[in-house]
């Protein structure tokens, strides 16, 4: 595939593969090489960056700066994302990661949401997501837990939600949904975070207040959980595992059903 070409039929999984291909050994990218092939002239750091990463281009010749400080799994995640822009030839200042660019400029969300999608496939590979889809249990029941992304990401070199993100994206036949709640000051948790979408809806969950004893009774270590949202005017009962570390709740959401 030639660098910035098919925009209109954007497929992530085969520019992440060219990526791969300049690289010695596809299975385990090394990123800088990638950079190399790709005629980068510099990665550099500053921790005054006021976004994660930042590509300027120099003639045809893109300089890469990446925000200092960030955890070494998010700062490998934003390079991935800049090689990626680098690649479609989004020639541009931008911010980056998986946080969306203001919505007054959709051509820019646009080219947000492809360089994460590039980046995901580039870090986690096909049948490393397949290999989670198909995870099946001791006993025959399928599903994938919180630690079986934990290890994928581990041995990935990734967070949890770049591995959530990748297989709510690959797994059609399931709504997987990576969630984070907060405990609010009175003592309610509320979403701060979801990876992943429930497929059909747009709209934003909410937890029930009636699922507070629920959350209260998750320990630090993983345990199956089952609870009820609300996503607009529909009620969903959502099952998966989940842990607490103190006012901050994980869940990673394999099974949803409408109640
Ligand atoms: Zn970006």
């Amino acid at each position: 595939m030639t660098p910035g070409t098919n925009l209109g039929a954007f497929n992530a999984p085969a520019i992440a593969d060219s990526l791969r291909g300049l690289t010695a050994d596809p299975d385990r990218p090394n990123l800088y090489e990638i950079a190399q092939a790709l005629g980068v002239r510099s990665i550099t750091t500053d921790s005054y960056l006021d976004r994660l990463g930042h590509t300027s281009w120099y003639g045809g010749s893109p300089a890469i700066v990446l925000q200092g400080g960030q955890a070494p799994s998010r700062q490998r995640f934003t390079l991935a994302h800049e090689l990626a822009h680098t690649f479609l030839r989004h020639g541009r200042t931008d911010d980056s990661g998986l946080s969306a660019a203001p919505a007054t400029r959709p051509h820019f969300r646009r080219e947000e949401w492809q360089a994460d999608s590039v980046a995901g496939c580039l870090l986690v590979p096909e049948y490393a997501v397949a290999r989670l889809r198909d995870h099946r249990n001791d006993d025959g029941s399928s599903i994938a837990t919180l630690a079986d992304i934990r290890q994928t990401a581990a041995t990935y070199r990734v967070s949890n939600s770049v591995v959530a993100r990748r297989l709510s994206d690959f797994d059609q036949s399931r709504h997987w949904l990576l969630i984070n709640l907060k405990r609010l000051p009175r003592g309610h948790w509320f979403t701060w975070r979801i990876i992943g979408r429930l497929r059909g809806i747009d709209a934003v969950m909410e937890v029930l207040e009636s699922n507070d004893s629920i959350f209260d009774s998750l320990s630090d270590r993983d345990s199956s959980i089952v609870f009820l949202a609300r996503f607009g005017n529909h009620i969903f009962q959502l099952s998966g595992s989940g842990n607490r570390r103190d006012d901050l709740i994980l869940i990673l959401v394999d099974r949803v059903r409408r109640v």
